[in-house]
């Protein structure tokens, strides 16, 4: 590990060159200061002054991400020290959700010409109004001074085609707002489906490794800030290679989707499965013991013991599909690597012991 760090050459970074950015000087001095802290709190941690760790340490120095601060102040008194693992995820989970996708980019550009297309209507019907206004003025002071029926005449045919153009573009505002709260909704529908695709495991429907990433993330924040215990469940099902060669990957691809609706059928709404990959599944137990979870996992795998496996083109009985099953329970303040780990080697030992089983961390 690298014990002293150079400050960023960037100029306009904090703690650049002085004079060279705009800050006002309070806040440049906000700023330094934090670089500095920032810096301090990286030599003594001894965390490698990488861009991803310069911005989280630079949040925590800042003080002004208060879950961030509370989440590393929980890591730094917690005994197990900070590794540089620790801060990516921080940085994944504080940090990153600060730049946006592309795609949401994408909808947020088509969302932009909407209300530009909105807000060019709004004029045309302010600039129709704004002329009816000044006809009025004009025909009311004209009216007052006149008794001549000839331009009596002319005020009134003024005032009729101004009305008319006032009510052509209401009549055409009216029209284009219709239109637009239509496209914003079908935009807001089609970020949504962006979004949950993203997250979504294709075969199964349910979270994908990404989303699962980030909801193990979430959950152990939410048990440090809650003290609350949190449960990881590793299934992988049983001789499944063996099973795609001898029915196919058809069959296989059902079987998959058949554990997947059984953890959604089975678990609360707070707990999470995931597909962690290939013919592996994950579940989330936020406020959850080992021994609760061991229930949970026993009563997952006696489920999928009760299903019977058929093909669907031809109505075969196939049989029932097993899974092995690995508990581990979070340590607060280690990482999300450590706590995979080690339900993934009580899912070995599952497996070594004779596959069908739950075994917990220990065991
Ligand atoms: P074990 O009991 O030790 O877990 O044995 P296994 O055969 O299940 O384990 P192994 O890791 O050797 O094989 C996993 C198999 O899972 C290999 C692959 O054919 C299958 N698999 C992985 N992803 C998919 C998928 O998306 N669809 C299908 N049909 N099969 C998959
Ligand atoms: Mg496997
Ligand atoms: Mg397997």
């Amino acid at each position: 590990m690298e014990t002293s760090v150079k400050p960023p050459s960037r100029p306009d970074a904090p703690g650049g060159i002085p004079g060279e950015n705009t800050l006002k000087s309070s806040a440049k001095t906000a700023a330094q200061d934090a670089a500095l802290g920032a810096l301090d709190l990286m030599i003594r941690h001894e965390i490698p002054p990488t861009p991803e760790n310069y911005a989280v340490w630079f949040a925590y120095a800042t003080g002004e991400a208060g879950t961030l601060r509370r989440t590393l102040d929980v890591l730094l008194t917690s005994g197990h020290g900070v590794d540089e693992l620790q801060i990516a995820e921080l940085f994944e989970r504080y940090i990153l959700p600060g730049f946006r996708d592309r795609a949401v980019d994408d909808v947020a550009v088509d969302l932009g010409n909407v209300t530009d297309g909105l807000s060019r209507s709004l004029d045309r019907a302010g600039a129709g109004a704004n002329s009816l206004g000044h006809a009025l003025s004009t025909a009311t002071t004209a009216l007052a001074s006149t008794e001549d029926w000839e331009e009596i005449r002319t005020l009134v045919d003024t005032l009729r085609l101004e009305t008319e153009a006032a009510r052509y573009s209401n009549e055409a505002l009216r029209a284009e707002l219709a239109n637009t709260t239509g496209e914003i909704a079908a935009l807001r529908r089609k970020l949504e489906e962006t979004r949950t695709e993203a997250m979504t495991d294709g075969l199964t429907g349910i979270a994908n490794r990404k989303r699962f990433d980030t909801l193990l993330r979430e959950a152990a924040s939410h048990a440090m800030e809650t003290g609350t215990p949190l449960t990881l469940l590793l299934l992988d099902i049983d001789h499944f290679k063996q099973f795609n060669d001898t029915h196919g990957h058809v069959v296989g691809d059902q079987v998959l989707r058949l554990v997947g609706r059984l953890l959604t059928e089975c678990l609360r709404d707070t707990d999470a499965p995931a597909r962690f990959g290939g013919e592996e599944f994950a579940v989330i137990l936020p406020e959850t013991g080992l021994e609760d979870a061991r229930g949970i996992a026993e009563r997952i795998r006696k489920r999928l013991n009760q299903k019977r496996v058929t093909r669907r083109s031809s109505g075969e009985d196939i049989g029932v599909v097993t899974i092995s099953i690995g508990v581990a329970c979070y340590d607060y303040g280690e990482s999300m690597t450590k706590l995979i780990a080690r339900a993934d080697e009580a899912l070995y030992r599952a497996k070594q012991n004779g596959r069908n089983r739950v075994m917990l961390q220990g065991e």
